[in-house]
């Protein structure tokens, strides 16, 4: 982390941020600032240079064109491979989670990704919508994955990147699996703000950006509350 402010950039909010993206930036810099530290939050367009000096890099979900276009000036840019280099965490959400991988499909066609995590993603047989829930890879000792999903895509895992959850309803990857993780990069399909339902994945990119082993709990009674509720409601739900 830098001695300065703890930086996190959020990457084109002007392609990938269909779906409340924003929402991740602001719970980490509450949360981090809620445990005294000072935050720096850098929204950095796809007609900009990213900067390779930031601590946490968060990439939102967005349709096949955006996504496309998204991966490629990434590419172009190299930065985000500079700063991985360096360090840095990665939160990608669904299409920013299909675009660090070797190659994704958007509007039939593939195009290759970041390479910066062991996974490909392919067009499903069908669009997975819905209530989307996970046990969680259990080396990261958090609770269950709540969130929504919405995605065309699905994603093979290869022996470099570990799952993140085990789906317990839902599709994620591709049914069996959901999200991926390795070192400090983690993806999800859980749609938008995963952040938000999800706050003590938060703290775990805080504490992989951070370098603290535990971070001062917070309230978050909310949080809780609603994962019971939806998981109470998924139960309820008969599958088709
Ligand atoms: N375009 C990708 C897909 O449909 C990602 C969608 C998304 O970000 N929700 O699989």
């Amino acid at each position: 982390m830098s001695t300065e402010a703890l930086r996190i950039v959020w990457i084109y909010p002007d392609l990938l941020s269909t779906y409340g993206d924003r929402g991740n930036a602001l719970i980490l810099a509450r949360r981090a600032r809620q445990r005294g530290f000072r935050v720096e939050v850098l929204e950095v367009r796809s007609d900009q240079q990213l900067p390779t000096v930031a601590d946490i890099y968060l990439i939102g979900g967005g349709e096949d064109g955006p996504q496309a276009l998204g991966a490629q000036r990434l590419l172009a840019d190299g930065g985000l491979h500079r700063a991985v280099a360096q360090g840095a965490v990665v939160f990608g959400v669904c299409a920013g989670y299909q675009l660090l991988g070797a190659s994704f499909f958007a509007k039939g066609t593939q195009y290759r990704g970041l390479e910066l995590l062991d996974i490909s993603s392919d067009r499903g047989p069908s669009r997975a919508v819905g209530e989307l829930a996970g046990d969680i890879d259990a080396r990261l000792g958090l609770p269950p994955l709540t969130g929504f999903e919405n995605h065309g895509g699905r994603t093979r895992l290869g022996p470099g990147a570990a799952p993140l959850a085990r789906v317990t309803h839902g599709v994620g990857n591709d049914g069996a699996t959901e999200g991926a993780w390795r070192g400090k990069l983690l993806g999800t399909y859980s749609h938008g703000p995963a952040l938000a339902r999800n706050p003590a994945l938060a703290d775990l990119l805080l504490r992989w950006a951070t370098g603290a082993h535990q971070l001062p709990p917070l309230e978050d009674t909310w949080a809780d509350r609603l994962r019971a509720e939806r998981q109470a409601a998924v139960a309820a739900t008969v599958r088709p």
